[in-house]
């Protein structure tokens, strides 16, 4: 079992910022305006979706535990009312204890993901690979077969980097947000998101983060569920993605390219797949 240190937690709780401007973004409609079917406002929707960024059409989708799933209407995008706040996601982990495990297959994931590098990276040499919402570090140990000057992987949760640490080296790894290593100034050439931003309490300030991390003509590849996937299961409700508060959001991929645009990023590339994931290719043009 992995304690998670109070220290650790404290730290990650104390980003102000990142809360105030979630609740910023909340409009508090009273109960009483709900009453049409289908389409309603509950306690806390945003005046402006934060996906595409359009004046928000809700569209109720079901219940689930103490949260109402719903998508806008405009760009797809689904999410939680009320919104997941970055404490609930702490206090969840640390409550829970989490003990880390690899996942299933996961020397054919590691596989997966070299072929993935290969894809999207022409030439290593002299660049620097950055994974982040890391998890295990399987992106990290697929990265070392290819000649990059530098590997890292980040990830909010020590649980998780004590883990990746242990089973794929000390050096490469760091407990850290993406927001607090933007800020410490860091760069990257490569960056590899997969499902980083379902998992995000502000999917804006994300972005933000990655695109001070990166430098004109570097890229980025982000893997992610598309909240308006025709593959998505018609009762939300019974899904293994949605988690609250573990996963907050799902963001089309209409959404996710209006995202990339507004930071400075160019979609470059799609892989098509037949599952509800995303998988863009984007290089950063400003
Ligand atoms: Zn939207």
């Amino acid at each position: 079992m992995i304690k998670m240190s109070q220290n650790k937690l404290n730290k990650q709780t104390d980003d102000k910022n990142l809360e105030n401007k979630v609740d910023g973004n909340v409009k508090v409609e009273p109960a009483s305006n709900s009453g049409n079917s289908g389409v309603e406002t509950r306690l806390h929707t945003p005046d402006i979706c934060p996906a595409c960024h359009n004046k928000m059409q809700r569209y109720n989708m079901g219940s689930l535990e103490a949260y109402d799933i719903y998508s806008c209407q405009l760009c797809g995008s689904l999410f939680l009312d009320p919104p997941v706040q970055r404490r609930d996601v702490d206090n969840f982990y640390s409550d829970l204890d989490p003990e880390v495990v690899h996942i299933a297959n996961h020397e054919k994931r590691i596989k997966a993901l070299r072929k993935l590098i290969d894809k999207i990276v022409v030439k290593p040499e002299g660049k620097t690979f950055l994974s982040i919402n890391t998890l295990q570090g399987y992106a990290v140990e697929a990265a070392k077969d290819f000649r990059f000057k530098e590997i890292r992987g980040i990830d909010r949760y020590d649980f998780f980097v004590d883990f990746a640490k242990r089973n794929y080296g000390e050096k490469y790894f760091e407990a850290i947000s993406v927001e607090e290593y933007a800020e410490r100034g860091e760069t990257a050439n490569i960056v590899v998101s997969i499902e980083s931003f379902s998992t995000q309490v502000d999917t804006e300030k994300h972005m933000q983060a990655i695109a001070k991390i990166m430098k004109p003509g570097s890229i980025l590849y982000i893997e992610e569920v598309d909240g308006n996937s025709h593959f998505l299961p018609n009762d939300l409700t019974r899904w293994a993605y949605l988690q609250p508060p573990i996963t907050t959001n799902f963001i089309s991929e209409k959404a996710m390219r209006s995202l990339l645009e507004r930071n400075g990023f160019k979609v470059k590339k799609k892989f098509f797949n037949w599952g509800i994931m995303m998988k863009l290719v984007a290089v950063k043009v400003k």
